[in-house]
């Protein structure tokens, strides 16, 4: 096990009716609030009203920031870093999912910083600064909402790229599972397959001796599995909704990763398919994460095999142990398709002749490798593009 610093200041509050709470929550770091939204789903169900209600109770002062796309831009981060430095604006709230939340961060940075935002997430300046930021949140799935980083996209550049800095965990985040009942399946789906991308980055490393935080990932994992069979059955069931959403936090808010690290090549693959094809975020993973499995299982193979067998319950076949790897990499596209998510690139807006120019971005123009379980260079990210194909 490595040595490791594990913290995280975010205040979880969660349960049922637990939005009532955001009022008095806020008012303890500002009572001027820019309000973060999406494309209006907090509107449909009635989420908007009752935050509102709540923050006026208190009497705050709202601005509003509604607009925020899946896979965030950097455009409407510039609109709300100018609107609040305009108004003086203390503290963001952020209602929705990862986007809202990731956009909610990148102007709470911004803010502090005086040149152009998008240099933080071209990696020329850091930050030890942000705004205080709230969460409701309405889907399961980029673990945001306990996590120190974020995602924007720059269409401009057709780049998407993840920052992030300890001073970007939000003070306060709400999880209400009711809220994730209006979700459509492929949100559901999208944000399951996230949570589980997220505890894979972090199960497969070369660190050895490492069996506590290998547990809590599988248990994890089973528990994604499991509850999500039981939320297509019934996406009404309060309890699969409740385990999601908490499966959501803890496979992104550091506690599986102490002594570990992570690998996060697939994240970044990942980045560069949603930045040219606007695919949601977890239907690309649903796609790479098999194509990097098929092409670095060799490298530790036993770790593939714990993983399949504890994880898929997959036999072992001790006479070919290739074979358990194989038969495990079915099932979990398998567990994909039963989710109605893609597996390959075919099946999503993406041309093909694009995959030498991906390999570039994603490796920086053969500047820098990616993961760590298999260091990859520009070559390996183009034959495992390939793979996916
Ligand atoms: P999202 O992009 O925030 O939301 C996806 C869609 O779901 C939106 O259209 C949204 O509609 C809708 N929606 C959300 N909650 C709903 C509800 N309760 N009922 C009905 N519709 C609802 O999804 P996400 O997966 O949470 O976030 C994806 C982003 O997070 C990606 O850009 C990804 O790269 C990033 N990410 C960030 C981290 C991190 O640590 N920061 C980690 C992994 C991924 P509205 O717009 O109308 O609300
Ligand atoms: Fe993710």
């Amino acid at each position: 096990m490595n040595n490791f610093v594990f913290e995280n200041k975010t205040r979880v509050i969660f349960g049922k009716d637990s939005e009532k709470s955001v009022g008095s929550e806020t008012l303890k770091y500002s009572n001027k609030v820019l309000l973060h939204y999406g494309g209006g789903s907090i509107k449909k169900t009635g989420l908007y009203d009752r935050v509102v209600k709540s923050l006026k109770e208190e009497n705050i002062e709202i601005f509003e920031l509604g607009g925020v796309l899946p896979n965030p831009r950097v455009d409407l981060v510039r609109e709300g870093i100018e609107l609040c430095r305009k108004e003086d604006i203390g503290f963001i709230l952020a209602v929705g999912g990862g986007s809202v939340i990731d956009s909610a961060k990148a102007i709470g940075i911004g803010y502090f910083y005086d040149g152009d935002v998008w240099d933080i997430y071209d990696y020329k300046v850091s930050v030890d600064k942000m705004l205080p930021l709230g969460v409701v949140l309405t889907i399961p799935a980029a673990g945001s909402e306990t996590s120190p980083g974020s995602v924007i996209t720059n269409v401009d550049k057709e780049l998407k790229r993840g920052f992030g800095a300890l001073c970007m965990r939000p003070v306060f985040s709400i999880l209400n599972p009711e809220l994730t009942f209006t979700l459509p399946d492929y949100q559901t789906a999208c944000g399951i397959s996230d949570m589980f991308a997220h505890v894979m980055e972090r199960y497969f490393v070369p660190t050895k001796n490492v069996d506590l935080t290998d547990r809590l990932c599988e248990a994890t994992m089973k528990t994604i599995i499991n509850q999500a069979y039981n939320i297509l059955k019934n996406p009404m069931d309060y309890n699969a909704r409740a385990e999601i959403m908490y499966c959501g936090t803890v496979a992104h808010n550091d506690s599986l990763d102490p002594g570990r690290g992570g690998d996060w090549a697939s994240h970044e693959m990942e980045h560069e398919v949603s930045a040219v094809t606007d695919v949601a975020h977890g239907a690309g993973l649903s796609i790479i994460f098999p194509a990097w499995i098929k092409y670095v299982y060799k490298e530790n193979m036993d770790k593939f095999i714990q993983f399949f067998t504890r994880v898929f319950n997959i036999e072992q076949d001790f006479e070919n142990p290739e074979n358990t790897v194989l038969r495990g990499i079915s099932t979990l596209e398998s567990f994909y398709k039963d989710l109605k998510l893609p597996i390959r690139l075919s099946e999503i807006d993406f041309d093909s002749s694009r995959v030498d120019e991906l390999a570039k971005k994603a490796s920086f123009d053969s500047s820098r490798t990616l993961g760590a379980f298999k260091v990859l260079n520009k070559d390996d990210i183009k034959e495992i593009y390939k793979l996916a194909l």
